[in-house]
């Protein structure tokens, strides 16, 4: 297996769904999440002791690590917590700071994905989407409940796929959607589509933006991607033909690199990778054959 792919390994925090409905939180350790940041000190995610939780907020229960139950809470008041160096910190930011600790950011990555990606749902999702009505969270946070008809709404997490696409000269193709910041250059992506498989949302997506057809297509991993739904799932292809026709719309600007363009690009800025944490930045990683700056 690739050591720079996937997140190919069972989840560290026993979720324990099973007892979502009843466990008692009283003891639990908290996770402060809000507006997709995380309570943290220079990257590491502060777990807070029952002494020192935020009294009101949302919670929701993120499972059981060893002897410690664990809740992610959402406060209502303000964020004077968590002792010197404390800050909330975006998840972006956190996920390039994991990723620089190895092995050894894989559990405060765990929290931290599960906490925004749970979060950010409550946040969108207030109401009932048959009537209305103000739902109500249940089952440790993982249910919001109708009181008007008594429908159980469920977290929602809306796939997309991203694909890694080589030419017969091994170049990778970098593409530059629209609404980038300027430079920065990555692979095809896009969101998969009602009634499709996850390698017909990747053909599809390819040819809608870039016209390339693609064969070869191998699965490659996946990664939570909470911004603000998703999950991320990578491939990478290969084409005979690499001419393209850009969805100028979605792309402006696309280019096959080799391995020295690459490091000729970057060096000089006129290229600007996606950001480490990323599955992006890892399928790059793949087929360059190292970590990159
Ligand atoms: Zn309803």
């Amino acid at each position: 297996m690739n050591r720079h792919l996937l997140l190919d390994q069972p989840l560290i925090i026993d979720r324990g769904s099973e007892r979502r409905e009843l466990v008692d939180t009283t003891h639990a350790h908290a996770v402060v999440v809000r507006d997709g940041a995380v309570l943290a000190i220079d990257g590491d995610v502060v777990e807070l002791p029952p002494s020192e939780r935020p009294a009101h907020g949302l919670e929701i229960y993120l499972g059981r690590d060893g002897e410690h139950e664990l809740v992610a809470v959402v406060p209502d008041g303000p964020l004077d917590i968590g002792g010197p160096g404390a800050r909330m910190t975006p998840l972006r930011e956190l996920l390039g700071m994991f990723a620089a600790r190895g092995a050894d950011g894989a559990r405060d990555r765990e929290l931290a994905t599960t906490a925004v990606a749970i979060s950010a749902w409550h946040a969108s999702h207030p109401r009932c989407a048959l009537c209305g009505s103000a739902t109500e969270p249940r089952m440790g946070g993982w249910v919001r409940r109708c009181p008007t008809d008594q429908r159980d709404h469920y977290p929602r997490t809306d796939p997309a796929v991203i694909v890694a696409i080589t030419d017969g000269e091994d170049r990778m193709l970098m593409a530059h959607a629209s609404h980038w910041s300027a430079n920065r250059f990555s692979h095809l992506a896009g969101y998969v589509e009602p009634g499709e498989s996850l390698e017909q949302a990747a053909h599809r997506e390819v040819a809608e933006e870039s016209g390339l057809v693609l064969h070869d297509l191998t699965y490659a991993g996946s990664q939570p991607w909470p911004f603000p739904a998703s999950v991320m799932v990578g491939f990478r292809a290969r084409v005979d033909d690499p001419a393209f026709v850009l969805d100028d719309d979605e792309i402006s600007e696309a280019m096959w690199v080799s391995r020295a363009e690459l490091d000729a690009r970057v060096a000089d800025g006129t290229l600007v990778l996606a950001p480490p944490g990323s599955i992006a930045r890892r399928l790059l990683e793949e087929w360059y054959g190292s970590t990159l700056p």
